[in-house]
């Protein structure tokens, strides 16, 4: 190909334009990103950022150095064939990436709650995080956690409310969960389960079991839905919005990829559709999609893996277990806590606690299929 357009400049468009040219890739790279600012990393957002305005989420290399055309506060409003459509121009491509992300989720009703996903969401936040205020967060899942963490230590009387608790994957054993329950006392922070938020209004947040709570600061950290609305019929997207792509990262129009966390690809690893929402998947999703542009035919099936810095811990995950797999918990000699999951005696996933150095490790032996002994 001579031209590639990318559209978002989150991790895993910038990952693909950087690979373009790291593959030696001489055309013209164009990306789209609607935000005002230039690709920047997005995981500080709910840690640093919150707790230090002077904190830079930089993303390198910086693509201007590599002779990569970034237009900002542009969105595409439409694909076909060949071309990308703003709102005021066309950008004709040889080839094309899709990396449009996510968009958070807010609950209905007014005033809307804060929400996370951008830089702009949060400064507005760390604004408002002074000392004292309530604050009220919808969603014990990583960002909500995280938020929380952030807020108690700025001095806000924090509260969680999460219709289930469970660090973002299922089949977490009792042990473990109370475990993580008690970092929210020692944070000082109130969690509330069994009860789902419904709705804002003036009076505060209305809960499922009709109760009703007001708080200085709402937040959603209820998720996100892709933001791929506008596509049309132009590339198939799956009824959730995720962009469906083959095991190649190709989607249903010639010529483009999708990649990050607005993808459902075919998983050989795990035999179907899959979609993750952690920053490894988007940036080796955008190395494997650049390198497929430039003819490597390369299968996309990474291990999946996250890490989560909450309420003064750190949790890495690594793997996919199913909930039936058989759990093991084990103390690790550094202090932390590996829990394993195997399915016929070969490993599925580990959750190290407060062990990342475990990381490593549990990589090779789910990659391997090692015995467990090992
Ligand atoms: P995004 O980063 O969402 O980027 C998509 C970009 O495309 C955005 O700039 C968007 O505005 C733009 N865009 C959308 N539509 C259009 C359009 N039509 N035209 C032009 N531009 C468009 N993962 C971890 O593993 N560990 C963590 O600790 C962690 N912390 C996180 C904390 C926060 C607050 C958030 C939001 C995410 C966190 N993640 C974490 C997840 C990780 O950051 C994401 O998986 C990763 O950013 C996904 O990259 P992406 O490029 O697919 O999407």
């Amino acid at each position: 190909p001579d031209r590639v357009v990318i559209v978002g400049g989150g991790l895993a468009g910038h990952t693909a334009a950087a690979t373009l040219r790291s593959q030696g890739f001489h055309g013209a790279v164009t990306l789209l990103t609607q935000e005002s600012a230039h690709p920047y990393d997005r995981p500080p957002l709910s840690k640093e950022l919150l707790l230090d305005s002077k904190f830079q989420p930089m993303l390198g290399p910086d693509l201007a150095d590599l002779d990569i055309r970034v237009h900002t506060e542009t969105a595409a409003v439409a694909i076909r064939a060949g071309e990308i459509h703003t709102a005021s121009a066309t950008f004709p491509f040889d080839a094309a990436v899709l990396a449009p992300g996510l968009r958070a989720r807010n609950l209905p009703g007014a005033p809307q709650a804060m929400v996370l996903r951008d830089i702009e969401d949060a400064i507005r936040l760390r604004a408002e995080l002074r000392p004292d205020r309530s604050v009220l967060i919808a969603g014990a899942g990583l960002i909500g956690s995280e938020v929380a963490t952030a807020a108690a230590a700025l001095g806000c009387c924090v509260t969680v409310v999460s219709p289930e608790f469970g660090p973002a994957m299922p089949g977490i054993p009792n042990e473990v969960l109370a475990q993580i329950r008690g970092w929210y006392d020692e944070c000082g922070i109130e969690l509330v389960t069994g009860v789902r938020a419904m709705e804002t209004s003036a009076a505060g947040v209305l809960f499922s079991d009709s109760s009703v709570r007001a708080a200085d600061l709402v937040i959603a950290a209820i998720g996100g839905v892709p933001a791929t609305s506008w596509l049309t019929d132009a590339v198939e997207v799956d009824r959730r919005g995720f962009i469906v792509a083959d095991e190649y990262l190709r989607t249903t129009l010639p010529g483009v990829y999708a990649v990050g966390d607005a993808v459902s690809w075919r998983s050989k690893r795990y035999g179907g559709e899959t979609h993750l929402e952690h920053w490894q998947h988007a940036a080796e999703s955008g190395q494997a999609a650049a390198r497929n542009i430039l003819g490597d035919n390369e299968i996309y099936d990474p291990l999946p893996y996250f890490w989560s810095h909450q309420l003064g811990h750190s949790l890495h995950y690594v793997g996919r277990h199913d909930p039936d797999d058989h759990c093991a918990i084990e103390p690790d000699p550094r202090s932390g806590r590996a829990v394993t999951w195997t399915r016929d005696g070969r490993p599925t996933a580990v959750l190290a606690i407060d062990a990342a150095h475990l990381v490593r490790r549990a990589r090779t032996a789910i990659d391997t299929k090692a015995s467990v002994a090992r």
